[in-house]
């Protein structure tokens, strides 16, 4: 059997390793178009700062390496240009000239590439840059290397345009980042973003959202933004996004479906026989939603890449879809999430409910504890798990991949509370953030407490609702509501008389943990229309 693989990185070289550990005696040949195969992208923009410090660590393995160890044919500088899945065979150019290569199995593993916006002077931008392989990371290095720029623009927030304005701004250039959506890293919900924002511009990044950059001009030195502004800049990095490499795919009659991503059924078998796909170039069934999505992401890549050598090798096996689970440092926190966001459940018309939870990374009482700042969407008929956020500067990760877990594993809320996580103070607590989820999440469901949510606020007090400030005055001293009645918590008991039991409350404290102690007091002392503002004081005064 020969078995022909197109795409030498993640996807790729997992099936092609996978296969032959599987199958001795295949003829497995891989063809990259780029010069290198196996390198690492999700490490590149830390070579920009040099907190990687050696180049070659970014390359995971070398063709000579592959064929050693795995037999393997690898080709790199191939381009493959045509299929004709009649003849079973690949055509395409390497160094100028024609090469061609027949197959009884083919996979597809080209990746996406970075879209490139149509937006007027970039093409005659010497300055501009795009960062999804060596090449690219070699000219962004040159660049700095030899024009010194000091002012660098990032356009897009997303996932990598953070991870590169993070590793401009380590290095010493002033950045910009212009992000086209209403906030940063839009698979996130805005409030949870506004933590990531407020870091950014703690270490001196200039953050501009709901902006698009609508020309160049002076040959890319400065962006002209839709309002405007004009921003003048020494380095440009786009990532607006990426989309799939098809259109060799498609050329041969390989049915594609959404944003032009391959079709693969469960077995990772496209409309042609023989030809399969994996990678961030197929569609895969978005676990949550049931529909058909691009999760680009390299987790996915190589399980997908591992998955279709067990298909072609004849073991049982399948493609079950992603849930989609991410993660980024920014400067000193992190911002992780797995599944859906608030927006992307209230799209799919899934119905939503969310809590937010203020937690710590360790025990609170353990030195160097930190917020944790936590997020559950979720069904509040059936309890099912839709997704996740986190925020902190420790933590994040093993939250988020703890709820990645039970998503996979179809727990629901009320498995949360049964969590029993590893605890001893400089790791955890008795009760984990994750187990707090699920309380807060129970007691929704139960009934015991009913929740406003940071957008739902000004309406409800527009309509005569009071906000119940249940902190210390410190605190409120320190920072708080345009208009809130303050009584601290172990006040409230005795007056009660204060206030009137028709009357509509939200309440309020830091976190919401007294909020709800308090949320209790009245309801069960016979007031009625009473709700806890989720995520309470510091989730608003983050994205007000
Ligand atoms: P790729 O790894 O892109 O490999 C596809 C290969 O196919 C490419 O080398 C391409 O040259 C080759 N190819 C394309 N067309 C042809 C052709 N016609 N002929 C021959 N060869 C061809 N994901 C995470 O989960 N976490 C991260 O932290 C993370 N960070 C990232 C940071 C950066 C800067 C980038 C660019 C990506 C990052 N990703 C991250 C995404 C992750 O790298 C991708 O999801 C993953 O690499 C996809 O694997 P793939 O095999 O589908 O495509």
């Amino acid at each position: 059997m020969k078995v022909v693989i197109i795409g030498g990185v993640a996807g790729g070289m997992s099936a092609a390793t996978r296969l032959r550990r599987l199958n001795e005696t295949a003829e497995i040949v891989v063809l990259e178009k780029g010069p290198y195969v196996s390198f690492a992208n999700c490490g590149l923009p830390y070579y920009i700062s040099g907190e990687i410090t050696d180049r070659d660590d970014l390359i995971v393995e070398s063709p000579q390496a592959l064929r050693d160890r795995f037999n393997l044919i690898v080709r790199s500088n191939h381009t493959v240009t045509a299929i004709d899945p009649q003849r079973q065979i690949v055509t395409g150019i390497t160094a100028g000239q024609p090469f061609s290569e027949s197959y009884d199995k083919l996979i597809l593993a080209p990746g996406a590439s970075p879209v490139m916006p149509p937006i007027p002077g970039l093409k005659e931008a010497k300055n501009a840059f795009v960062l999804r392989n060596i090449p690219d990371l070699d000219d962004i290095m040159t660049d700095l290397r030899t024009n010194q720029p000091r002012r660098a623009l990032v356009v897009g927030g997303g996932f990598i345009g953070l991870e590169v304005a993070e590793n401009l701004r380590n290095r010493g250039l002033a950045v910009t980042i212009v992000e086209q959506a209403p906030h940063l890293l839009p698979p996130l919900d805005e409030e949870m973003a506004a933590f990531v924002q407020r870091e950014l511009t703690d270490h001196g990044v200039q953050v501009i959202t709901g902006q698009a950059v609508t020309a160049f001009t002076a040959g890319g030195q400065q962006a002209q933004l839709a309002d405007g502004r004009t921003l003048t800049t020494d380095l440009t990095i786009l990532s607006v996004g990426v989309r799939p490499n098809t259109e060799v795919a498609q050329q041969a009659g390989i049915k594609t479906g959404f944003k032009g991503g391959i079709i693969v059924d469960d077995q990772y078998q496209t409309s042609q026989p023989n030809i399969y796909a994996v990678g961030d170039a197929i569609l895969v069934t978005q676990q949550i939603t049931g529909q058909p999505a691009l999760i680009s992401l390299a987790s996915p890549a190589n399980r997908e890449g591992r998955q279709v050598a067990d298909v072609i090798a004849g073991l049982p096996q399948r493609n079950r879809g992603s849930i989609g689970t991410a993660i980024v440092r920014v400067f000193n926190t992190t911002a992780a999430m797995t599944g859906l966001s608030e927006r992307a459940a209230q799209q799919a018309q899934l119905p939503t409910q969310v809590v937010h939870v203020l937690g710590k990374n360790h025990a609170g009482y353990f030195p160097n504890a930190t917020d944790l700042n936590l997020k559950l969407v979720f069904n509040p008929k059936t309890g099912e798990l839709y997704g996740a956020q986190a925020i902190g500067p420790d933590g994040a990760d093993k939250r988020i991949d703890v709820l990645a877990t039970t998503i996979k594993g179809r727990l629901t809320v009320s498995d949360l509370p049964e969590l029993e996580l590893t605890y001893a103070p400089p790791f955890g607590s008795a009760k984990d953030p994750v187990n707090m989820l699920g309380y807060a999440a129970e007691n929704l469901m139960a009934g015991l407490s009913e929740h406003i949510q940071w957008y739902q606020l000004a309406d409800a007090l527009a309509q005569g609702a009071i906000l119940l400030d249940v902190r210390d005055p410190d605190e409120v001293a320190e920072g708080h509501f345009p208009k809130a009645l303050n009584i601290p918590l172990n006040d409230l008991r005795a007056r009660l008389g204060e206030l009137d039991p028709s009357q509509a409350y939200i309440v309020s404290c830091r976190s919401g943990q007294r909020a709800y102690i308090a949320e209790r007091i009245l309801r069960q002392n016979g007031f009625m229309h009473v709700r806890n503002l989720d995520g309470a004081y510091q989730l608003y005064q983050a994205v007000r």
